[in-house]
């Protein structure tokens, strides 16, 4: 009996399941992007907190990996969020400053946001949560590369644009009426009542903060459950715990942290429930999760206020507890369990990691500011690829930092005769920035302050607008 024609069928065999082990093993990752606002440093069990509890969060780094030298791109939300989606310093993409209701101005359009990449090559993608990169219809989500959207459109201490489009079925709380909305401009508002938004409509108003990370949670896991066949991104950007702080009845009071503790604690518990849906799907070896916060904490003596400890600053500046933000990644197979890394990375790397693992292509005719980071993920490097980081405040380089050394300063004051101020730190000996070194080593500081000058006219030269209605 000849045999011969048997081989063919055996290799025909052999390549279809070798193909099937590379399609499953290759096949791109869903993201599931969580995005705090100003929660601090310290405020995750994982991370040294003493009093807020984060068993979910703890098991996320025990699966996977801690970065601690992670930094966010601004001290303030708009721009860091920016940083986030666009892969660039903020300056670079002309969002520099926090956004408001009045504005006319977003990010702009023309930029190729990390959720426009991931649906050049089929990737479903959802925002839930807050936006901050411009409510006017041209600059909304659904318009930057999201097939869905569902969130507050600023941050949650703002108000209502009386030209928002609401939805016939809108739900109006507190006795608010349409009329009042579209009549009363936003500096006649005397309450900071933010509304919520389904893709380009407002369908509830004043939204329910209180209820709020429930439904994102909600939103997010129903998304996934939708698209469990096909690649997905969700964006996840929480409007916790940023002032005012809202928390469930089922959380509020609960922590040891106050009402502060209590709306990471029912971050925690989101993250538990969307483990568990990325479990109950399936899908948790074809998954990258990555927790982070836009930036660092406020710094309130009520009790509303988050902790950046060890790290000196708060909120709105440029010492390490402004923009050095938690971070933690889970994807089972490919990042090393229990594990960490002190290199520096930060929020400008993830489009251009994720694009590259998504097999999305990266814009060709523009610059970007982040890495690849795959390595630092992976353990295969120990070594940043950044050869300086650069901390904006504005449009103004603020502080550079190249391997241990950082170089702060702030410009002088003429007017109140206050002179520049100059700092140099070695934050592998001082992570807290508290020894300032720049008399014993000038020629330190002359290095580095020419390596911010030297980037930051490269920036200048090669920088984008934002974009801006009617322009
Ligand atoms: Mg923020």
């Amino acid at each position: 009996m000849n045999l011969n024609f048997l081989i063919p069928i055996w290799v025909w065999c052999g390549l279809i399941m070798f193909a099937a082990c590379l399609q499953a093993q290759d096949s791109p990752p869903n993201i599931l992007l969580i995005f705090t606002d100003d929660q601090g440093y310290q405020d995750l069990g994982c991370f040294g907190s003493p009093d807020i509890k984060t068993p979910h969060l703890d098991q996320l780094a025990d699966e996977g990996r801690k970065f601690t030298s992670f930094y966010s791109a601004c001290s303030v939300c708009s721009p860091s969020r920016a940083a986030l989606l666009t892969g660039c310093y903020p300056p670079r993409v002309g969002l520099t400053k926090v956004l408001f209701a009045q504005d006319n101005k977003g990010l702009n359009p023309q930029e190729i946001t990390l959720a426009e990449m991931l649906k050049q090559v089929g990737y479903r993608t959802a925002c839930i949560g807050k936006w901050h990169l411009g409510h006017k219809a041209p600059f909304l989500p659904t318009e930057q590369g999201f097939d869905y959207y569902y969130g507050i459109p600023y941050s949650n201490d703002m108000r209502i644009d009386p030209t928002a489009k609401l939805a016939d079925d809108i739900v109006l709380r507190e006795g608010v009426t349409r009329d009042q909305i579209k009549t009363v401009p936003v500096s006649k508002q005397k309450d900071r009542l933010v509304p919520l938004m389904k893709n380009d409509e407002v369908v509830e108003y004043p939204a329910d903060q209180t209820s709020l990370t429930r439904r994102y949670t909600e939103e997010a896991i129903r998304f996934m459950a939708e698209n469990k066949d096909q690649p997905f991104f969700v964006y996840l950007p929480h409007t916790m715990p940023h002032i005012p702080l809202f928390a469930s009845e089922e959380f509020r009071g609960k922590s040891e942290a106050g009402l502060y503790g209590d709306t990471i604690e029912e971050i925690d518990d989101s993250v538990g429930q969307l483990m568990d849906a990325i479990d109950r799907l399936g899908l948790a070896k074809q998954t990258l999760v990555i927790y982070t916060s836009d930036n660092g904490p406020w710094k309130l003596k009520n009790g509303h206020g988050g902790r950046a400890h060890p790290l000196r600053g708060f909120k709105f500046n440029t010492y390490e507890g402004g923009m050095r933000v938690p971070c933690i990644m889970r994807w089972p197979g490919h990042i090393p369990p229990s594990s960490e890394t002190d290199a520096v990375a930060g929020t400008i790397d993830l489009a251009p990691t994720i694009a590259a693992l998504c097999g999305a292509a990266l814009p060709q005719d523009r610059v970007l500011d982040g890495h690849d980071i795959m390595p630092l993920m992976t353990g295969k490097s120990a070594a940043s690829p950044h050869q300086a980081y650069f901390y904006y405040k504005g449009n103004r380089v603020s502080a550079v930092r190249a391997g241990d050394w950082k170089l702060r300063t702030t410009p002088a004051n003429p007017k109140k005769q206050i002179p520049e101020m100059v700092e140099l730190f070695n934050l592998e000996d001082d992570i807290s920035e508290s020894k300032n070194l720049a008399s014993e080593h000038p020629e330190k500081v002359a290095q580095l302050r020419e390596m911010a000058a030297q980037f930051n006219q490269e920036l200048r030269n090669a920088s984008r607008p934002i974009g801006e209605l009617g322009k």
